[in-house]
């Protein structure tokens, strides 16, 4: 177990710099958007309430996994611990989970149709190899078992990143470093495509294929992870 509490401690420590980085990027508002690491069965995840900018990994609150239920902490979980878990579940090779209300994704998630596979035009080649593809959910309320169905489903497909209808971006990496530059991509190519009012024009299809199955092999080499 302490072995357990040791890695917890360095998997939270960055909690600190990588939350600020998200305020600064306009992620997310003051009391807006939530994140968690996971380490083994535990998982820590920022308190309901909180202000990411002034949040400390000790301020983390840690729960188990499988139940959801806390583990020696005072705070109480952020209401959207369901779909961080329910990624978790999916995903073995998930270990941090951010989530922001961006006012750019949520511009976009009006825009766009829902897809559970892809619903995002990629501009870039820097999208294609970090992003690779953007699912869209149909709107959940924020805290409900639906939402957290849905983000389960569309995150066991291996999507990095989704995008909420009327709500906001889930991103996921290894790490949370990992999590926040494919976040810090997916708004670049969300700011575009809002900026543009959606009439940017995206890469062909032969790139667009091209680089996606190049990330796709990236990605089962454990690179760019
Ligand atoms: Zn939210």
């Amino acid at each position: 177990m302490s072995k357990e509490r040791d890695e917890l401690d360095t998997a939270t420590t960055p909690v600190s710099k990588y939350c600020k980085l998200m305020y600064q990027r306009d992620m997310v508002s003051s009391t807006g958007g939530n994140v968690s690491v996971r380490v083994g069965k535990v998982v820590a995840i920022s308190p309901t309430g909180s202000v990411l900018a002034e949040l400390t990994g000790e301020d983390l609150v840690r729960v188990d996994m499988e139940t959801g239920e806390r583990i020696a902490s005072d705070g109480l979980p952020s209401k959207e611990l369901p779909f961080h878990l329910g990624i978790y579940r999916q995903r073995p090779d998930v270990s941090a989970v951010i989530h922001g209300h961006s006012p750019y994704a949520v511009v976009a998630s009006t825009m766009l149709e829902p897809n559970a596979i892809d619903a995002f035009p990629a501009y870039s080649a820097g999208y294609l190899a970090r992003v690779t593809r953007l699912p869209l959910l149909a709107y959940h309320d924020s805290g409900s078992l639906e939402l957290a169905d849905a983000v389960a489903g569309v995150f066991a497909g291996g999507a990095k990143a989704v995008l909420l209808q009327n709500h906001g971006f889930i991103a996921v990496g290894t790490d949370l470093r990992s999590a926040f530059v494919t976040a810090d991509e997916l708004l670049d190519a969300l700011k575009a495509f809002v900026l543009s009012d959606g009439k940017a024009t995206p890469v062909s299809q032969e790139v667009r294929e091209r680089l996606r199955a190049k990330a796709d092999d990236a990605i089962l080499k454990g690179v760019n992870a």
